[in-house]
């Protein structure tokens, strides 16, 4: 039957679980805090910062100026609307910058009439359960005025993304340390760290993509990680200094690392990633955020107790985003519709309970529960299954570039975007999505 649905967030996976559950014959309101749609690429230039990493910002986009994406746009893309280059596109690059991803953002949105869904400056501040209904309170601004609601939806589809709100690494020291620390969260430009000696924690994507930012305008920068498995040197070799993590801060500003050296640094950029945070979800203890580990949650979309009319849409990380969004929200609306089930309440919880086993078998941390890494494939073939009719997992080619982009990103972190040596294979893709468009 069809429901009346909230989805909470108008970023990819927001709009793409709009476009699914109104292709099922649901009714939807979308709710979203900012004045137009987009979510994490909306690029906000005029973010202050802040020199308290840890603080909770109010911003939502973690955007740098500089930011290309880490994967080829044709890997990126929704299973039916590919990330092509268009008539519109203002950058056609295989890896291209985030003004390019938001305006295909923007054009899956025209093409699929959803901004009329969309309400938007509504920041949704409540939600829980009442019988077998679900109340959603939100506040919204027009001008200076703020006015609250309150609604009642059979299903609630979360969206709100997970990169908005900072994860610091501890230091011990770090309060009588006399420097600035800024968290990649509200890291714009490197304007601030001109002639500045900076030490940046982390070497996952925004590491990666901010130490060489940082290089080209500070005097120094010391790149700490736990490991290192990155095959080829920074390209700013002199600049960039490697070390293992900060052991200790000292009240004279030195820092030291846990590969016997230190250095006095001015600024310490954290790019640490994030925390999940439903700080709006009322769900008397149904889910809870442990460690970072969003749960208990049946293939990281429904909390067995409150399936099906409660599921999270876009919860995994370090995997392909809109496409595994948009097999999700293809799932959860087939079954709000009663076109696909799922198993028994006690059946789906037994096997969060395996899995959360499985994981402490194979020695994973609790806070990457929500990380699929190459797992992502077969999830996807799943997903797809329980939707049934012609849905398919991920294609064959895309596994393969995405593969391919991980490998030559391993050797050379500086250069994957620009330099590749598969014309051929790179055609045929632009073939098959050429046909698709038509
Ligand atoms: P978001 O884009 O974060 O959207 C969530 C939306 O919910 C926002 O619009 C927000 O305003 C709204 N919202 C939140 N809370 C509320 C509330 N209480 N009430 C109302 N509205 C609310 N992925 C890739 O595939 N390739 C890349 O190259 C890539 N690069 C990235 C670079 C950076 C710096 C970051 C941070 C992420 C990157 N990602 C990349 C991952 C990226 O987050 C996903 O691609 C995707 O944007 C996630 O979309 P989402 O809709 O789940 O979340």
């Amino acid at each position: 039957m069809e429901k009346r649905v909230a989805v909470i967030g108008a970023g990819a996976s927001g709009l793409v679980a709009a476009r699914e559950l109104l292709r099922e014959g649901h009714s939807v309101v979308i709710f979203e805090q900012a004045r137009r749609i987009g979510g994490t690429w909306v690029y906000e230039e005029n973010h202050s910062g802040s020199s308290n990493a840890a603080r909770n910002y109010s911003c939502h986009s973690s955007m740098y100026e500089s930011l290309r994406t880490n994967l080829p746009r044709e890997v990126m893309g929704f299973l039916d609307y590919p990330f092509v280059p268009r008539r519109s596109s203002r950058d056609a690059r295989r890896f291209p910058g985030h003004e390019e991803v938001l305006d295909y953002r923007e054009s899956f949105a025209v093409e699929f009439g959803l901004h009329g869904y969309v309400r938007f400056n509504s920041k949704v501040k409540y939600v829980g359960l009442v019988e077998s209904n679900w109340i959603v309170k939100s506040s919204s601004s027009a001008g200076k005025e703020e006015k609250e609601s309150e609604e009642v939806f059979d299903a609630v589809v979360v969206c709100n993304g997970h990169y908005f709100q900072p994860r610091v690494a501890q230091i011990p020291g770090i309060e009588r340390w006399p420097g600035k620390h800024y968290h990649s969260h509200t890291y714009r430009t490197p304007d601030p760290f001109k002639d500045q000696v900076v030490a940046v924690i982390g070497n996952g994507p925004s590491g990666e993509d901010l130490c060489s930012d940082i290089a080209a305008a500070c005097k120094k920068v010391h790149w700490c990680a736990k490991s290192w498995n990155s095959l080829s040197e920074p390209l700013q070799q002199g600049k960039i200094q490697r070390h293992l993590m900060i052991s200790r801060a000292d009240e004279d500003g030195r820092l030291h690392f846990m590969d016997g050296m230190s250095a006095v640094v001015d600024v310490i950029l954290h790019c640490t990633g994030y925390l999940y945070n439903f700080s709006f979800l009322d769900t008397k203890s149904y889910i809870k955020v442990e460690d970072n580990r969003v749960g208990p949650l049946f293939k990281h979309v429904f909390p067995p107790a409150l399936a099906p009319s409660l599921s999270f849409v876009g919860l995994p990380c370090k995997t392909i985003a809109f496409p595994l969004s948009e097999l999700q929200a293809k799932w959860i609306a087939a079954v709000l519709k009663g076109r696909a089930s799922l198993p028994s309440k006690g059946e789906m919880a037994n096997e969060v309970v395996d899995f959360y086993r499985t994981l402490e078998a194979q020695g994973v941390p609790k806070r990457y529960t929500n990380h699929l890494y190459l797992e992502t494939f077969d999830y996807a073939e799943w997903i797809a299954k329980q939707c049934g009719g012609t849905c398919h997992g991920f294609e064959p080619w895309r596994k393969e570039l995405c593969l391919s982009t991980l490998d030559k990103k391993k050797l050379n972190p500086g250069i994957y975007r620009d330099e590749w040596n598969d014309n051929d294979f790179h055609e045929k893709v632009v073939a098959i999505l050429a046909k698709k468009q038509q």
